[in-house]
Order: C-alpha cells, then structure tokens, then sequence
C-alpha cells in the first residue's frame, strides 16, 4: 500500500505540483485540467475516461481510498466477475487510471472555493504534521460518497469502535464465536450480517419495520436460512450499554415491550449520509444533503460535476457510481474544450517562456513538423513538452537553452508548447509537463523524463548521445 501511494507522488507541473511542497500551505498557480474529489469507484472511473480523452486528471482520493466497495468480501453483481472481493475489484480500476497516466494524491480536500474559475481546492496530508496545500483546477469531480448513519442513541459514541461498529469485514473478525448484533434491513445489514455469520455463534438481525428492504433478495433468503442468524422485526433500539470498557447489551423495544439483550458486538447498518458539507453554500444541495443535479451529472456551477453516493439517494451502486463517473468526465472533457478556448483568448499573465534561437533549435508551428524531423532525422533529437506558463518548465528552461547552446550541431532540440499542440502531447503518450523524450538519429525514442529534476539529469548525459 506504502509503495502504490509512494508511486503517486509525482511533481508535475500540470498537477500543480502539490506534493512537492515541504511546507504549508503552498500555492500552486498552474491549473490542473480536472481535479476528481474522493477515491472511489466512481471517482477512477472518471479518472479513466478522463485520461483517455486525453484530459490529466488528479485524484485526491481522501480518507478512505477505495471507498465503500472495498468493505465488500464478495462482490457478486459486478458485469465480468462472478465474484470478486471488493478490495481487488478497487486495485484493478485503480490500477486501469494510473495505467493511463492519472495521478492519485493520498491527500484530503478540506475547502474548496468554487467563487471564481479556475476553482481553489485545499487539501491536507493525512499524517500526523497535516500540511495543507492549495491547487486550482478548471474543472472538479466531486465524489466524496457518503459516511454510515448513526442511531442517536445513550451509549453509541461512548462505546464506538469498542463494542460499536460500522464494517463488520474491517472488525467482524473480533468476534468468532460470539454473539453480534446487525442493526438494519437493508443490503448493507444482508452483506453486514452475512459475513458476520461465517465468523460469529450468533448473529441478530434488528429490523425496525415488518420487513428487510434490501434490493438482493436472493442474497437475504440465502442468509436467512443460516440457523445462526436470528431476525427480529418490529424492534428498535433504544440504548447501548456497557462495562465502561466495551459495550455488552442493546436495550430493544419489540411491540411496546423493553428488553435487554447481551452481545458481544453491535453492527450498524442503517444507511448513510452524503457527504456534501464542504460544498454548502456553494452548490445547490437537497434538504437531506445530496447535491442537487442540474443536468446528467451537471451541478448548479459550470465545469463542476457529482458523482456516486453523494448524489444519489436511490442507489448507491458501485456501478451506478462508475456510471456517473463515466458521464461525468466525457462531459468535463467537452466542456474544458470551450473553456480552455475562451480563457486561451485572454491576455497571457506571464511571459512565456523564452526559446534560445539556433539553428539546432525548432520551436515547432505546426503538428506535422515533429513526426517529419523525427522521420528525417539525421542526428539525435531532444523533443521537450512543456507549457508556457507552468513554473517547473520555467525552472528547467535555462539548463536547456545552454543545452542548446552547447550541443548545437551534434543534438537537435524540438520544443513542443502543449497549450497548442494538446494533440501531440496525448499521442505522444505526455502525461505532464515538462517531458523531455531523447530520440536516437534514426528517429528512435530511447528515453524519456519527466520533471524538471530528471530532465537536468538527462542533459547532464547528453555528452552520451551527440554526435
Ligand atoms: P438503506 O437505506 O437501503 O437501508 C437502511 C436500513 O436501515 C433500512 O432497513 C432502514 O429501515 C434501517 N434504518 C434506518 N434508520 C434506522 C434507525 N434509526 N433505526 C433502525 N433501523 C434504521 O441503506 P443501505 O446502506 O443498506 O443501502 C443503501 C443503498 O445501497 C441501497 O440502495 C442499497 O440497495 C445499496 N446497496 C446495495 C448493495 C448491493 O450489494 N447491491 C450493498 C449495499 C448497499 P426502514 O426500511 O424502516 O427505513
């Protein structure tokens, strides 16, 4: 886990570079194409049809990475799998959006500031020292899912996480041979109290109406046929109680009459609410807080898009959640089209940055030049992505310029401006900039950096390359 989070950490200046900040918080001014807010299925999914539109995309994939599917032990009604594991079904679509060059931050958004475009979004490490930083973005998934409901009821907080729980596969296994309760009659109490079930004595079901309402119906009879499970209908939960060190009895009322039962470990399972709150105040969100859709996907703000549990009250599939999550980035990447167009025809607010003049030099003007000097080739040839206005192409570009300089002749050197030639940067398989790709006098690729660190390294060898 240590080393795919490790694998994440990349400075790219069309990230914003976020991470390569030591200390907090840190701006980064160069806007990321298209940030997606959560880690969920959802939320990759977008990444996914985002990179493949040739649109780079920053996960900031928050607190739960994965999300809720990966406390799912079998996932049975995924097309293509008759079953699978939650966690391993999240690794192979994680794997699919950093395959196709999308950059996951194991960071948190605690603000975002959707006043002006591009959009502010802060977020913060999840380690002990929380350094904050700050990035902007043109465009925002929001895919922050939703958290368990809790019961509101004497004994809950004092006893959560000793005795009270919300995933029975993250905490199930503390309880083999005792007794648990599943408090709810919907598909998370089936799944809840089925995985109980394999591991516990006895597992109590507490159905506060006359009946489940869980959409799986085949899955509720199989478990209810395990004689281990016990449901009672019509029964709610009035109180948890304890030995002050774990909590050890559920006061129900069944019918008018109070009971006090002994467990071991109590399961809630009585749905969830989305998680919407850092967007209050500046999206439209419904009464019982899901962000309200203007369109498929579309909120009530231009470029801002919802996905997943935190717009949907029905549901709260994950492939529903991928769904919208597809939907969502083909319409992001048709919209940033138009919007990158209109902001393009601004006035630039830095100056661009400057090329050395050499006749070793081409500053290229137009799509066809790259692949007609690199099948003319007659001597190795630099080719260096960058964007005029990203601050670690700024950094690099006097070490290439003396570069330049000093291989003229032996080395030709290509810059490729991504602003204009978005085309090129995506068959040319460039994820960031800058990029710099070494090509052999045959017009061969035979390396490739990325960052403005490995590019100095890079030049520093050219000695190896030139004629
Ligand atoms: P649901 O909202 O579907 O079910 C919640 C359950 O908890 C209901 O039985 C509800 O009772 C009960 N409940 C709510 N509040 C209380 C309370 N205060 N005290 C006692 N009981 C309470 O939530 P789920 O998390 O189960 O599912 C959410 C969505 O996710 C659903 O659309 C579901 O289909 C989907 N899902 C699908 C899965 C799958 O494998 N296909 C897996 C998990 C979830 P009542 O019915 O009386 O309101």
């Amino acid at each position: 886990m240590l080393k795919r989070l490790l694998k994440s950490v990349i400075c790219l200046c069309m990230l914003a570079s976020p991470l390569c900040a030591n200390s907090a918080p840190k701006e980064a001014n160069e806007p990321v194409p298209t940030v997606i807010l959560g880690g969920g299925i959802g939320a990759l999914t977008s990444a996914v049809y985002l990179q493949r539109a040739g649109v780079q995309s920053l996960v900031i994939e928050g607190r739960d990475p994965g999300g809720a599917i990966i406390q799912s032990p079998q996932v049975q009604n995924w097309p293509g799998e008759v079953e699978i594991d939650g966690y391993s079904l999240m690794e192979k679509v994680r794997n699919q959006a950093e395959v196709n060059g999308a950059k996951i931050l194991p960071q948190e958004v605690i603000a975002v500031d959707f006043s002006q475009r591009p959009y502010k979004v802060t977020t913060r490490d999840l380690d002990e020292k929380k350094a904050t930083h700050v990035l902007y973005a043109n465009s925002c998934i929001i895919a922050t899912g939703a958290a368990p409901k809790l019961l509101g009821i004497s004994g809950e907080n004092k006893y959560w996480t000793r005795g009270v729980y919300s995933c029975a596969t993250c905490d199930g296994a503390l309880f083999k041979d005792k007794t648990v309760a599943v408090i709810g009659g919907g598909d998370s109490a089936v799944l809840e109290a089925e995985y109980l079930s394999k591991i516990a004595k006895k597992v109590l079901i507490f159905v506060r109406s006359g009946t489940f309402r869980a959409s799986e119906i085949m899955r509720k009879e199989h478990l209810l046929k395990n004689p281990n499970v016990e449901v009672h209908y019509h029964t709610t939960i009035q109180e948890i109680k304890g030995d002050e060190n774990k909590a050890t009895q559920l006061v129900v009322k069944t019918d008018g009459k109070i009971k006090n039962l002994p467990v071991d470990g109590i399961f809630l399972a009585i749905g969830s609410t989305p998680n919407s709150r850092l967007f209050q105040g500046q999206l439209e969100i419904s009464q019982d807080g899901y962000i309200v859709l203007k369109d498929t996907q579309r909120t009530s703000l231009a470029g801002v898009y919802a996905i997943g549990d935190v717009v949907d009250p029905y549901f709260k599939q994950a492939i529903s959640a991928a769904g919208d999550g597809a939907k969502a980035a083909l319409q992001a990447e048709r919209e940033l089209a138009t919007f990158t167009e209109k902001v393009s025809a601004k006035p630039a607010p830095l100056a661009a940055i400057p090329i050395a003049h050499s006749e070793s030099a081409i500053d290229l003007t137009n799509a066809e030049q790259l692949s007609s000097e690199l099948s003319s080739a007659t001597m190795p040839i630099l080719v260096e992505f960058y964007s005029p206005y990203c601050g670690p192409c700024r950094k690099i570009a006097p070490a290439v310029d003396q570069a330049i300089q000093k291989y003229a002749g032996r080395v030709k050197f290509i810059k490729v401006n991504v602003s204009d030639f978005s085309t090129l940067a995506s068959q040319y398989k460039v994820y960031g900039v800058p990029t710099a790709i070494m090509y052999d006098s045959k017009g061969q690729e035979i390396d490739r950096r990325v960052g403005p660190d490995q590019i100095n390294s890079l030049l520093n060898s050219l000695d190896k390359f030139a004629q």
